[in-house]
């Protein structure tokens, strides 16, 4: 295993038209460890001069560079190349996102790396499948129809599963002929600079995927309403993600948001308790609970609400919570000291309001901003702790008697990321599936992913679909060509 000594992490720069760059201010930030509190190096911190000359690269590059007029099929070479170096350099990646971050190293080993290749492998192979149609109009006229690149695009991406973020966003967009302007979580550059530099070392030419670290309403806001950007691609909390589509109407680019959640999980009687109880702690503890689709609601039948809290609770109370270095780490700190402030508000509120805080309900230890799996029983689905995305280990356990009732509340919130059903009755488990309103539903899974399969909201989680064939779509525009054929 790679030790942090072997990793010699340089301080940040930016990655602007193929080199790498001070930013125009001179102005930098510290990355910090989550779990240690301390900082791990100084980043140089982006703002609106330098992304502008990051738009201004990626327009030349579009434009003028070889990007677009490159074989698909080569582009697409280019693409399982960047996917060949990060699988040489898995260890060191998954180190350093666990060091930025602070989810354990088990993890971003055996998940976040895993998916990261897969993406780039996925979207690799559509590099020279992404075609138009020929259409049979009427009259003398022969008509088809182009799918093109949409010119430049801007990405910002979130901090909790920072280099996976980044390849669901470079990926299909690079593979559609695009250049991007990749705007990194200012709590999690590290990943991001080295994929750079990984890009840059499998001959992605010169401006066709620059990156910008920095603040969102400084560095962020400056992507979201350029003037001289098609498309912005967000991943984040959906108050940003309104500001980010009013800034998106300067120029009227085209807009995609991936946004919060607070999906429910639901476990009927008639379902296997033991799997039910491990998806619920995947579903809400897996990344620290910092995952936009967690289970973070949980309704149970009421007949096996005893039995299953039971298990639950001690599984959740002997989760290995610590160093996130450590291999036999289940889960490890909260990424910074907002998001942990933020956690335990919540967990006060919880108290505040009446629900029965059934196991955790403080922080893990004195150091790092570690907070221990928190179970909340008897919460009513119009507490605070039922509304609001929490981003954190703290789950609310709701009972239910009746069906129609469940669907209803679970359906009754401004979020619709993803659901979860856990049940033997086949019948039971499509009606859900139709009946709830929810991008993703899983059925006796939880956080269940694949490149190939779409990914998005319904309501306030936002719209557009990432991965699958459904991300070609936000990547691309289409031309419809008229030839007149008649005499
Ligand atoms: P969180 O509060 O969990 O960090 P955010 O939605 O604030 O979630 O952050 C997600 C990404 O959006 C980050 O890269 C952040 O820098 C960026 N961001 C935050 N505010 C803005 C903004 N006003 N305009 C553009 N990007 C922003």
């Amino acid at each position: 295993m790679i030790t942090k000594e072997e990793v010699k992490i340089k301080p940040g720069k930016l990655f602007i038209d193929g080199k790498w760059v001070d930013s125009v201010s001179g102005k930098t930030f510290d990355t910090i460890n989550p779990a240690t509190e301390e900082v791990i190096t100084l980043i140089a911190e982006g703002d609106k001069a330098d992304i502008d000359l990051a738009v201004t690269a990626a327009r030349k590059a579009f434009e003028e560079g070889p990007w677009r007029k490159t074989d698909a099929r080569d582009r697409g070479r280019i693409l399982l190349r960047i996917m060949d170096l990060i699988e040489k350099n898995k260890e060191e990646l998954a180190l350093l996102e666990t060091l930025d971050n602070g989810k354990p190293i088990s993890e971003t080993t055996n998940a976040d790396l895993p998916l990261v290749i897969d993406c780039l492998l996925y979207y690799a192979g559509w590099a020279d499948k992404i075609h138009g149609e020929t259409i049979p109009v009427r009259g003398e006229f022969f008509n088809y129809t182009l799918r093109e690149p949409v010119g430049v695009v801007g990405q910002i991406i979130p901090w909790n599963f920072p280099l996976l973020m980044a390849a669901w966003k470079i990926a299909p967009a690079l593979a559609c002929g695009n250049t991007v302007v990749l705007k990194p979580a200012e709590q999690t550059p590290l990943t991001a600079l080295r994929l750079g530099e990984i890009c840059q070392e499998a001959g992605l030419p010169d401006g066709v995927l620059n990156i910008v670290p920095g603040y969102g309403p400084t560095a962020g806001a400056a992507l979201a309403e350029h003037m001289d950007v098609d498309k912005i691609a967000f991943t984040g909390e959906y108050t940003t993600g309104r500001i980010i589509m009013q800034a998106a109407s300067k120029n009227l680019k085209r807009v995609s948001l991936e946004l919060g959640g607070k999906s429910p999980n639901i476990v009927f009687a008639d379902s296997d308790i033991d799997s039910a109880v491990n998806g619920a702690m995947t579903g809400i503890f897996f990344n620290q609970g910092e995952v936009c689709c967690a289970g973070s609601r949980l309704f149970l039948e009421r007949s096996i609400h005893d039995e299953f809290l039971e298990k639950l609770s001690d599984k959740a109370s002997s989760l290995r919570v610590g160093n996130p270095e450590d291999v036999g780490t289940q889960m490890g700190a909260q990424v910074s000291k907002e998001q942990f402030d933020k956690i335990l508000g919540y967990i006060d509120s919880g108290k505040q309001e009446g629900a029965k805080l059934v196991t955790g309900g403080e922080r893990c230890g004195k150091r790092g901003y570690f907070v221990k799996p928190t179970i909340f029983d008897e919460v009513d689905n119009n507490m605070k702790i039922a509304r609001e995305e929490i981003f954190g280990p703290v789950v609310s356990a709701i009972t239910f008697d009746d069906v129609a009732d469940m669907v209803r509340q679970s359906n009754s919130s401004i979020y619709g990321l993803a659901a979860a059903v856990w049940t033997r009755d086949i019948k039971k488990a499509h009606r859900l599936a139709r009946d709830l309103k929810a991008g993703t539903i899983w059925v006796n899974t939880y956080n269940t992913f694949d490149a190939a399969s779409p990914f998005g909201g319904f309501k306030q989680s936002g719209f557009g679909r990432e991965l699958g064939i459904h991300a070609l779509e936000l990547y691309t525009q289409v031309k419809s060509v008229w030839i007149n054929l008649g005499s």
